[in-house]
C-alpha cells in the first residue's frame, strides 16, 4: 500500500500532538512529510527526530536558524524552511497527499486556502480560517477539486452523522437534513454566576472541564466564541443556513454532535472527548482506523444531559449568529476582532466580560461588504484589528 504523505501545520500545538500520536500508531499507512511550528524549537526538534520529515517549517526566523543547526548536529536529514509562505509551499507541495491544517487562528488562512487551491485532502482543524473566508475557501476546495474533511469534533460528528449513500463530500446540501444540533460543554463558566465572570482569570478560563486545548480556543470555550465560530463553520461545511443550525449545552461532552432529518430521525455520534477520534476518521477516511481512544464506558456515563445555552450570560453566541446572517466580511470582522480580545484577556489587559464589548463595538461600526477575494478578507482582517485595539484603549480608559 502506497503511504499517504501528511503535512502537519500546527504540529506542536495540541491538535498536531494529537494528530502525531495518531499517525506513529500506523507507520504501514502515513509518512510524515512536513511538521511546522510557530516557535517552539525545541518541541519541534523532537518531533522532526522522531517522526523524520522532509521539511520542517518555523515562522520564526531566529528559531529557524537554531532548528537547522540543532537538526544537523543530530545527523537529521530535515530541511528547515523559514517564513509563512513556507507554510503554504508545504502545504501545497506535489509530494503531499494530506494537510493537517492545525495552526491557530488567522495565521493558518494562507496555508490552508493554498492546500484546498493544490486539490489536497484538508484535515482541518483550523476553523478559523473557514470562518474567515467562508464561501472563497468553500470555492477553493471544489475548484481545486480538494477533499474537505472536519476535525472540529461536532462537525466531524456531524458528518459522521451525514455520510451515507451520495453525501460523503462535505459541502454538499442536503435538503433532507432538518437541522443540526451543535453540542456545547458550555465551558468552564457553565455554573458561573453573571456577577461572578467579570472577576475570572485567564488560568480560570483556561481549565476547561473536558478538554485539554489550546490558550486561544480554551478562551473561547469559555466565552461560547467557539460555539459562535463553529455555527459559522457548520453552515458553510454543510451548505445549511444559520437557523437550521442550533446549539445546546451538553456538560458531559459524549454526544459530540445530532442531525435530524425530515423522517424525524436523529442521529449522534458519541465518544469519549478525546480528539485523537475526529482526527483518526479524518485520517482513516473512508476507512476506519485505530486512534488509541479508550472504549467509552456508557454504563459509567450513565446519564446524558441537554439544555438551552444562556445567551445573556454568554453573549458570543449571538454576536457569530448575527455575523453568520449578514455574511460576506461580517464573520472575519468577528474573528479578528475576537482574537484580538482574547489576547488581550490572556495578557490580563481586558475582563473576561469585556471580550463580547469589544467585539459588538467593532462590529456595529462595521459596514459588511462582499468577501469575493482574498483581499476583501485580509482587508477586513485588518480593519477589524485595528478597530479592536481602539476599542481595546477605550475599555481600559473605562476600566481606569
Ligand atoms: P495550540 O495553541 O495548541 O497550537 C497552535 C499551533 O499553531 C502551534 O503548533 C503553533 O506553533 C502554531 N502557530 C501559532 N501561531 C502561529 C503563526 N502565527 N504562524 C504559524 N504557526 C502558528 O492550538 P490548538 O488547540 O492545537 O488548536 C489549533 C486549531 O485547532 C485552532 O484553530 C482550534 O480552534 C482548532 N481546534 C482545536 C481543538 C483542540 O482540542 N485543541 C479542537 C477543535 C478545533
Ligand atoms: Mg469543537
Amino acid at each position: 500500500m502506497t503511504r499517504l504523505r501528511v503535512a502537519v501545520l500546527g504540529s506542536t500545538g495540541s491538535i498536531g500532538l494529537s494528530t502525531l500520536d495518531v499517525l506513529a500508531r500506523h507507520p504501514d499507512r502515513f509518512e510524515v512529510f512536513a511538521l511546522t511550528a510557530h516557535s517552539n524549537v525545541a518541541r519541534l526538534r523532537e518531533q522532526c527526530l522522531a517522526h523524520r520529515p522532509q521539511f520542517a517549517v518555523v515562522v520564526d526566523a531566529a528559531a529557524a536558524g537554531k532548528l537547522s543547526a540543532d537538526l544537523l548536529s543530530a545527523g537529521s536529514s530535515t530541511r528547515v524552511l523559514v517564513g509563512e509562505g513556507a507554510l503554504s509551499e508545504v502545504a501545497a507541495h506535489e509530494q503531499v497527499d494530506a494537510v493537517m491544517a492545525a495552526i491557530v487562528g488567522a495565521a493558518g488562512l494562507r496555508s490552508s486556502l493554498a492546500a484546498a487551491q493544490a486539490g489536497k485532502r484538508i484535515m482541518l482543524a483550523n476553523k478559523e480560517a473557514l470562518v474567515m473566508s467562508g464561501p472563497l475557501f468553500m470555492n477553493a476546495v471544489r475548484e481545486g477539486g480538494a477533499t474537505l474533511l472536519p476535525v472540529d469534533s461536532e462537525h466531524n460528528a456531524v458528518f459522521q452523522c451525514m455520510s451515507g449513500p451520495g453525501a460523503t463530500q462535505a459541502g454538499v446540501t442536503r435538503a433532507d437534513v432538518r437541522r443540526v444540533l451543535l453540542t456545547a460543554s458550555g465551558g468552564p463558566f457553565l455554573r458561573t454566576p453573571a456577577s461572578a465572570l467579570r472577576a475570572v482569570t485567564p488560568e480560570q478560563a483556561c481549565a476547561h472541564p473536558r478538554w485539554v486545548m489550546g490558550r486561544k480556543i480554551s478562551v473561547d470555550s469559555a466565552t461560547l466564541m467557539n460555539k459562535g465560530l463553529e455555527q459559522i463553520e457548520a453552515c458553510l461545511l454543510f451548505a445549511l443556513p444559520p437557523a437550521q443550525v442550533e446549539v445546546v449545552v451538553h456538560p458531559q461532552s459524549i454526544v459530540h454532535s445530532l442531525v435530524e432529518y425530515i423522517d424525524g430521525s436523529m442521529l449522534a455520534q458519541l465518544g469519549n472527548p478525546d480528539m485523537r477520534t475526529p482526527i483518526a476518521h479524518a485520517l482513516g477516511w473512508p476507512e476506519r482506523i485505530a486512534s488509541g481512544v479508550e472504549s467509552l464506558d456508557i454504563l459509567r456515563a450513565a446519564r446524558l444531559d441537554f439544555e438551552a445555552p444562556d445567551a445573556a450570560r454568554f453573549p458570543c453566541l449571538g454576536l457569530a449568529r448575527a455575523a453568520a446572517e449578514a455574511g460576506g466580511t461580517a464573520p472575519a470582522v468577528l474573528n479578528a476582532a475576537n482574537e484580538v480580545a482574547v489576547e488581550a484577556f490572556l495578557q490580563r489587559r481586558l475582563s473576561f466580560l469585556e471580550i463580547p464589548e469589544v467585539i459588538e463595538r467593532v462590529l456595529a461600526r462595521h459596514t459588511t461588504q462582499p468577501a469575493d477575494s482574498l483581499d476583501d478578507v485580509l482587508s477586513a482582517d485588518d480593519w477589524a484589528r485595528h478597530e479592536a485595539h481602539a476599542a481595546l484603549t477605550a475599555a481600559a480608559g473605562v476600566c481606569a
